[in-house]
């Protein structure tokens, strides 16, 4: 699914380079289990914005699916974006003043589904990450895991073929995370090819993956499964 050949991202800050993704190969297949690790600051984050199609990189290509992700413009990047990327973040990014199944549906409009669709596949969507008694509840009328929840419902609704998480238990309380980790064990088992970046051991065991990075490259990568 993913190819990852040179990757260097460079940010220019005024006269400053600041150089933080310096030289990545990585290949994923498709149906992997991945964790992410590695300190604060040694470009997890900035990997994972290339992989989701919110960012390109200085150099370097990026084949997702077939696609060369890395020389397409804005819009070409929403468009893949939506059809094969799912992004869940540390602070769940809900619309607050929006029900759970709006939140859901949201990513659907752009794809150009009906309302009927839209609704029909949200209430789905949310009935499979547990929330099917909480669908008109609004983000502040839900607890940090039901909002979590409802932020991989949303990843999930246009069924894309990868789900990326950046620290997506790192605002949640252990057991919390740890019904968070059972729900993407469940993602994966379905089928699906899941990412995630982590501070945590206990998150990163559930992937069959684990891949370090330091200072903007690959320290190890290692399967444990
Ligand atoms: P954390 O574990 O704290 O989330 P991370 O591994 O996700 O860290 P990144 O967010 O990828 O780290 O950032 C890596 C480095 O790149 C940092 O030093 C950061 O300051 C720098 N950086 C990231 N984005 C930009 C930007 N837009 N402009 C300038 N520097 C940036
Ligand atoms: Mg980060």
């Amino acid at each position: 699914v993913i190819e990852i050949r040179g990757i260097i991202r460079n940010f220019q800050l005024g006269q400053e380079t600041v150089y933080v993704l310096k030289g990545i190969d990585l290949d994923i297949k498709k149906g992997e289990y991945v964790a992410i690790m590695g300190p604060s600051g040694s470009g997890k984050s900035t990997l994972m914005n290339l992989l989701g199609c919110l960012d390109t990189p200085t150099a370097g290509t990026y084949i997702l699916n077939g696609n060369d992700a890395s020389t397409m413009t804005d819009n070409e990047l929403a468009e893949i974006r939506n059809r094969e990327i799912g992004f869940v973040f540390q602070t769940f990014n809900l619309l607050p003043r929006t029900t759970a199944l709006d939140n859901v549906a949201l990513p659907m409009i752009y794809a150009g589904a009906s309302k009927k669709e839209r609704t029909t596949r949200a209430e789905e969507v949310l009935t499979d990450v547990g929330l099917a008694d909480r669908m008109d509840h609004k983000p502040n009328q839900l607890s940090g895991g039901q909002r979590q929840r409802v932020a991989v419902g949303r990843a999930l609704v246009n069924k894309p073929s990868i789900i990326l998480a950046d620290e997506p238990t790192g605002n949640l309380d252990s057991k919390t995370s740890i019904e968070i980790m059972n729900l993407f064990d469940e993602i994966h088992a379905a089928g699906n090819t899941v990412i995630i970046v982590t501070h945590e051991e206990e998150v990163a065991e559930h992937a069959h993956r684990v891949i370090r990075l330091r200072d903007g490259i690959i320290e190890s990568d290692v399967r444990n499964k």
